[in-house]
């Protein structure tokens, strides 16, 4: 059966690299995905899935950071423009643009025994807000596949994600006589700002899931033929804004009746560096941008800064958000102003199940094509895969975030980023296999 998995993959790889340049031609940042989704959501109908999308899919409470509706409007109008099914993108209203998709297949179940297990597989569609380099050597430039909206790209590859995904449908739809138990594809929107994950996970994207597999080209996986099982050390991390507000005066004729929320703000950031670290792990802190003013004579009444936190464990970075809300609203009373924090994003910890990694390794080592398998690497890096995963174990079910090597020219979130896409054959031939090992019909 193995071998019908291989000759599949191969005979589909042109149509996904087709897919995979249609859709790096039209990237479209979190929440914006209408066009990408429509496409998923059409391919997987037309393939006999059963498709849970729009408000179904994406808890619109859960969401931390919701776009206005005016900007939604006009994604939609020019995702239809170019070309996505107008019905399907109306489903998605408001930026509700996940989706998951469910193929039930019987196989020879025997009398009285559950239907078979659920198992689960991720692929995340947003793209970046980045100018792509209009370099003639830079390939989607040369090949003629480079980005067709301005400030947007696929830097990070969920362009190859994506159109796995939708190749790894129709394998598996051949597949199905032969499986027992229920696949799901889950589209997730929103990566990138960490945002798309966890009001899919609210809507239910992962309840009653026994194995669930994310994967990600590059990353560590830094050439093609290498493959890391399981990623440990997610980061916890949140993503927050401060507003300070003072009082304006002016600053020759009567300095003291003026509040100084610049002050405040300074004094936030710099104590906020100063957070004592935590024993029990690393942490971060960074401050990344700060605003405040409007001329040499004006005490400033407004001041307002973007950070983040992140920690080893959930309780870490919990520990450092705790101290960052103490701190701000410390220094706004020690200059008289107040404070409000906002938070726009939030990721907790986590890692990969060990005996979900062996199984990715004993697949992987089965296979022709990895030169380099690596069963974990400790990640240091955040991502909102953790909401699921996360989900999935608490629940007794097991999980990964699979690291699919791929040669590059540049890094991920750079102007030249881009894959080689004979990763997307091996990274389907993978996937396949371990749904089939999930699901395989007991002769
Ligand atoms: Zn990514």
């Amino acid at each position: 059966m193995t071998d019908d998995i291989k000759a599949q993959v191969l005979g589909i790889a042109p149509l996904i690299v087709a897919l995979r340049r249609d859709l790096h031609k039209h990237p479209e940042p979190g929440w914006k995905e209408y066009r990408t989704a429509s496409l998923a959501a059409r391919h997987l109908l037309d393939l006999g899935y059963k498709v849970t999308m729009g408000a179904d899919a994406v808890r619109a409470e859960a969401r931390l950071t919701v776009p206005d509706p005016a900007t939604c409007a006009r994604e939609r109008r020019r995702a239809v423009a170019e070309g996505a099914d107008p019905e399907l993108v109306a489903r998605m209203g408001d930026g509700l643009t996940g989706l998951w998709a469910d193929l039930v297949c019987p196989g020879p179940a025997p009398e009285g025994e559950r239907p078979g297990p659920l198992v689960a597989l991720r692929f995340d569609m947003d793209a970046n807000e980045l100018l792509e380099s209009d370099l003639p050597e830079h390939v989607p430039v040369r090949e003629g596949f480079a980005s067709r909206h301005a400030g947007a790209m696929h830097a990070c590859g969920h362009d190859g994600h994506t159109a796995m995904g939708m190749g790894l449908a129709a394998v598996l739809q051949t597949l199905r006589p032969r499986l027992r138990g229920t696949v799901r594809l889950i589209f997730q929107p929103a990566e990138e700002d960490g945002l798309g994950a966890a009001p899919m996970a609210a809507a239910g994207a992962v309840d009653g899931v026994d194995r669930l597999f994310g994967l990600h080209l590059g990353i560590q996986a830094a050439h093609t033929g290498d493959l890391i099982c399981g990623a440990t050390d997610f980061l916890a991390t949140t993503t927050f804004n401060i507003q300070f507000t003072g009082r304006a005066a002016h600053a020759g004729i009567a300095p003291q009746e003026g509040r100084n929320a610049l002050l405040a703000a300074c004094t936030a950031t710099q104590n906020m560096h100063a957070i004592s670290r935590h024993g029990d792990g690393a942490s971060r802190i960074n401050i990344g941008q700060f605003a405040a003013g409007d001329a040499s004579n004006i005490i400033p009444a407004h001041a307002a800064i973007i950070g983040e936190t992140r920690g080893v464990t959930s309780a870490i970075n919990k520990y450092m958000m705790d101290e960052v809300t103490r701190m701000s609203e410390a220094a706004a009373r020690m200059w008289g102003c107040r404070s409000r924090l906002h938070r726009t994003s939030d990721c907790p910890g986590g890692a990969s199940s060990p005996e979900l990694v062996d199984v990715v390794e004993r697949v992987a080592r089965d296979m022709d094509c990895f030169r380099h398998i690596m069963r974990t690497r400790s990640f240091r890096a955040s991502e909102d895969f953790t909401w699921l995963m996360n989900r999935v174990q608490e629940h007794g079910g097991q999980a990964t975030y699979i690291q699919l090597g791929t040669d590059r020219p540049a890094g991920h979130h750079t102007r030249r980023f881009d894959f080689d896409e004979t990763a997307l054959t091996s990274g389907m031939e993978l996937l396949a296999r371990l749904v089939l090992d999930s699901l395989k019909a007991r002769d």
